[in-house]
């Protein structure tokens, strides 16, 4: 034989038959299977795991041989009588002796009080057990809604409309409630149910002082930020255990941040713009790209939605990270960044400033109860300023508008992305990046592709970053090509001369914009800027002028020869540039 041993003084141990007080709830079965199926369970796992946990069911066992814990109130006379006391009012009015002792009703003094036996007169004895404390905990929603005290208050709070806790607690405090509330109001204690797995580190041990692998919550939250450390539990599918730790942290927090100076540039390029939000204007865009980030939320706000009240948080974060990530950081802003330029002059301008206002408004108040610190820190910092409440936290949860509702154009946007996407694949064959622009691109594909050109062909082009998108395939045989879902892609295998003055010319502009930020300039803080540029070229440079004076927020441009300020060189192309304000 194997025996197991005490943990304490590891002394060998034994099975020991000895009688015992139950709840014979075998009897109540069938009534709890009636009541448990109507519990909206979630995963749907545990709600099978409790039906089979209730079509097994055996008598509760609910005494415990120990000294403290919760008294069983059963008094026994010498005649086998079993009285058992309903409260302390109870109590006194039968008890024969040991009242005046009774500080609390647990050992020793509630060992010393006699009572009187109801049936036989006799004087009787409380029972040395204590009860299971799962009899204290089952009771809660009684106890803690003063069942006995006040019934009309009891009454507005039960049943709990949501209870959440671990996978284990459907045998336990679940069942332990469910008993409880069926025996005395006929019904369960809740109508949703969310139980969740367990948190491992992140090899996906349990967390042990011995192992040294326990992440304590206070050094989490404050090496982590409480946002990520909630953003964690939001991703995590609760039917799984969840693996904890600071690599997890650290991605989650790239994710964070990626919001973070999403907001950040909402409220720099609003102001730079002088842009002033007004709830009385209308919000009914013309561009496509404005209307179709629109019509994204209003999608988003009807699953989130959905996905929470399904009890799914998992499922409504990850919608919410695609969102800022892929629809609005990627993709919506990538492309009016530059229209949002303070020097450029863009019809759409308004328009665009307004919907990135309301897009953003409304993503906050959707993440609010996921991110309350870091939606709160944005709402206070830009936000509040144009809005009638003090706290993002006191805004209504977002409606959807169905008038802003476009999945036509959602569709034609998709393939729009596909282009750009592949055009990016060609782009790393060829070795030429994102930022150099391509003069022609050539795109092949059917009649139901082509609306979609007429539609976005602007977005293509600024995705693309290409000058020209002509239909057909190119004459020459001077191009890459790629056939993807829609049709067949070409991009130039190499730029022209002029098309790498050009590429040269954005990679100083986006050196230049780095030099501003290190110096702390803002955004639509004029500059007087200094270039000096191979004197072959000077005359190619001069046609982008009114280009970098928008780039970089440059009033004045001289060309000219430099020996000081910083070099750049890009494409083979040997730069200086300074400036100062
Ligand atoms: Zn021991
Ligand atoms: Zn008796």
């Amino acid at each position: 034989h194997r025996y197991p041993c005490c943990w304490r003084c590891h002394h060998e141990l034994i099975y020991r038959v000895s009688r015992e007080w139950f709840i014979r709830t075998s009897k109540l079965k069938d009534r709890l299977i009636e009541e448990a199926v109507k519990v909206f369970f979630r995963p749907e796992s545990a709600g099978k795991a409790m039906l089979n946990w209730l079509s097994e069911l055996k008598d509760w066992c609910i005494s415990r041989k120990r000294y403290f814990g919760l008294p069983l109130p059963f008094w026994i006379c010498r005649n086998g009588h079993l009285t058992v006391v309903g409260s302390r009012e109870e109590l006194v009015s039968i008890a024969v002796t040991g009242t005046g002792q009774l500080v609390e009703l647990h050992r020793p003094w509630i060992d010393r009080v006699v009572v009187r036996c109801r049936v036989c007169g006799e004087n009787a004895y409380r029972v040395k057990e204590v009860g299971d404390c799962w009899l204290d905990a089952g009771i809660v929603p009684f106890s803690t809604l003063k069942y006995l005290k006040d019934r009309e208050y009891w009454a507005k709070w039960f049943p709990a409309d949501f209870v959440t806790e671990m996978w284990e607690q459907v045998r336990l405090w679940f069942y332990a409630m469910l008993v409880m509330s069926v025996v005395l109001e006929g019904r369960a204690p809740y109508r949703r149910i969310l139980a969740h797995g367990m948190v491992l580190d992140e090899k996906g041990r349990e967390m042990h002082k011995s192992l040294g692998n326990v992440i304590w919550a206070d050094e989490a939250l404050e090496k982590m930020g409480a946002d990520v450390v909630r953003w964690i539990y939001s991703r995590q599918n609760p039917s799984l255990p969840l693996k904890f730790g600071y690599e997890k942290a650290s991605k989650v927090r790239a994710r964070l941040n990626i919001l973070h100076n999403l907001l950040n540039y909402v409220a720099t390029y609003s102001e730079a713009n002088n842009y002033k939000p007004d709830s009385k204007k209308p919000l009914s865009p013309e561009d496509p790209l404005n209307r179709w980030i629109l019509s994204k939320l209003q999608g988003l706000i009807v699953e989130v939605t959905r996905s929470l009240e399904e009890l799914r948080h998992e499922k409504a974060a990850a919608l919410l990270e695609e969102f800022w990530v892929e629809d609005l950081s990627k993709w919506y802003i990538k492309l009016i960044r530059w229209r949002l330029k303070p020097a450029v002059a863009y019809k759409y301008k308004y328009e665009t400033l307004q919907t990135l206002y309301h897009v953003t408004l409304q993503l906050l108040r959707l993440l609010s109860p996921f991110l309350p610190f870091l939606t709160e820190y944005h709402y206070q910092q830009f936000f509040k300023q144009y809005e009638n409440s003090e706290s993002i936290h006191f805004h209504r949860w977002p409606a959807p508008n169905q008038k802003l509702r476009s999945p036509e154009l959602e569709e034609h946007m998709e393939i729009a992305r596909n282009i750009v996407k592949t055009c990016n694949s060609l782009r790393a064959k060829a070795g030429l990046k994102a930022r150099w622009p391509l003069p022609t691109i050539y795109f092949n594909s059917n009649q139901r592709v082509r609306q979609t050109i007429t539609l976005l062909k602007q977005v293509i082009l600024e995705g693309c970053n290409a000058k020209k998108l002509s239909i057909g395939e190119p004459l020459n045989k001077g191009f890459l090509k790629e056939e993807f879902e829609h049709g067949t892609l070409y991009i130039p295998r190499r730029l022209t001369n002029e098309a790498k003055i050009e590429a040269a010319v954005r990679e100083l502009a986006r050196r230049i914009q780095v030099e501003r930020k290190r110096k702390n300039l803002k955004v639509g803080e004029k500059v007087k800027l200094w270039i000096s540029t191979p004197n072959t070229i000077e005359k190619d440079i001069r046609k982008f002028e009114e280009y970098l004076k928008a780039a970089t927020d440059a009033d004045i441009i001289k060309l000219g020869t430099l020996d000081d300020g910083v070099e750049v060189e890009a494409l083979g192309i040997k730069m200086r540039f300074k400036f100062e304000k």
